[in-house]
């Protein structure tokens, strides 16, 4: 045998070492003892029945957050990219028309996956901090006749809330699916996907749900199957391709399923146990703890003379929180002493919002009155000690 010609990294002798922190950037937010301890539970096979009676909880614990009988209901194993790409790569076909509402970093990022797989993308752009009104809604649909409309329910680099009634009814007057990004935003405020005509809901396990990155609920509408199941092409990804999906998460209806990758069983264990937190507390109470939380912040911060970036008041996500980058400062030096002195992470802007705002994630757990003084503690401890100009 020749000789190893890479040795053993020093690195990897040294123990594993991750530090306790606060979570109240936009994700992912601190995951608590209970669920943590579920994902620590012993690894069995992916295939085996006990397992398949876990996904069965999972897809139960997505309709009731959902709010949809959709059968056509799992988990991705991935992030909530993962789940963008799925919902776009299986609705969409090559030469397809597809439209995107652009108010922040995700609907741009929607219409790039889509050109990828060469659709042709058409978007509706609103600027950062707003959103765009049902009417010029319809207009584009009508324009462009596009066969996907998609649109960030919470727009987490902006801090949108953006309104979703009557969409999904235009959507299907024009004969139109309907794609709802609400990562940042479900579990945080109401969402009706069956009564809202939403044909396909994705989220992540990692903001509201307070379960590590790494798995990603989603749904598709009667509708929105039939379309796929009809496609004249297979969708590029063989990973994400949803009969496979389907079939492994027992939506199909057939008697057997069969290997199609590895799923993350602990992620799934985790998954589980954010799913049966939530049912425990309600949908109910869980969107109006984080609305009363969000409103004890947003008062705290104008007491503090910050302003939010958001100006309708109806409009500002109540899970993530963005601050017009105050007056004279470097926001990076404030969210870094932040992170140094109170062991807390808030962040900056991305993508259209970088230099305007800072923003803060209040999500799942961490909406609590006690974890927003802390925040705004930590603010006004940085105001007074960062760096200001005079200009
Ligand atoms: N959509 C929205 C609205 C998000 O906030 C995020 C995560 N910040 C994503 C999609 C992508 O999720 P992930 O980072 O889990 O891939």
């Amino acid at each position: 045998m020749p000789s190893l010609s890479v040795p053993p990294p020093k690195c990897l002798q040294k123990p594993l070492v991750v530090p306790h922190r606060h979570m109240f950037g936009p994700g992912p937010s601190n995951v608590p003892p209970r669920i943590l301890e579920a994902g620590a539970n012993p690894v069995i096979g992916h295939m085996h029945p006990e397992i398949f009676e876990i996904m069965s909880d999972i897809k139960s614990g997505i309709q009731y957050m959902f709010q949809t009988q959709n059968k056509m209901t799992l988990a991705v194993s991935g992030t909530g990219h993962t789940a963008m790409e799925c919902a776009i790569f299986n609705a969409v076909e090559p030469g397809d028309n597809v439209l995107a509402a652009v108010n922040g970093i995700w609907g741009e990022r929607a219409a790039e996956m889509a050109e990828r797989i060469g659709a042709r993308v058409n978007t509706i752009v609103a600027p950062p901090g707003g959103y765009i009104n049902n009417a010029d809604i319809e207009k584009a649909l009508s324009k462009h006749r596009p066969v996907l409309f998609f649109l960030a329910h919470g727009e987490s680099s902006t801090g949108v809330l953006h309104p979703l009634d009557g969409i999904g009814q235009l959507c299907h007057k024009y004969n139109c699916l309907f794609l709802v990004d609400s990562v940042a935003s479900i579990g945080g405020t109401p969402l009706y996907m069956d009564q809202q005509e939403i044909d396909i809901l994705y989220t992540g396990s990692q903001k509201v749900l307070n379960a590590p990155p790494g798995t990603a609920p989603i749904s598709f509408s009667e509708r929105a199957c039939q379309k796929i199941l009809s496609r004249r092409t297979k969708p590029v990804s063989f990973f994400l391709d949803l009969s496979w999906l389907a079939n492994y998460w027992g939506c199909d209806g057939k008697p057997t399923r069969v290997y199609h990758h590895t799923g993350p069983v602990t992620a799934f264990y985790s998954l589980r146990e954010s799913l049966a937190v939530l049912t425990e507390e309600g949908l109910e109470n869980c969107w109006e703890r984080h609305h009363t939380v969000a409103e004890y912040f947003h008062a705290g911060l104008e007491s503090m003379g910050l302003k939010l970036f958001v100006k309708e008041k109806q409009a500002r996500l109540p899970t993530v929180t963005t601050i017009v980058a105050p007056h004279g400062y470097d926001w990076k030096e404030i969210t870094s002493y932040i992170m140094k002195t109170h062991n807390l992470e808030i962040s900056g802007g991305l993508g259209p919002s970088v230099g305007l705002v800072l923003r803060v994630g209040l999500m799942g757990c961490n909406s609590s009155k006690a974890n927003v003084d802390m925040v705004l503690a930590a603010l006004r401890d940085a105001l007074k000690h960062c760096h200001r100009s005079k200009v």
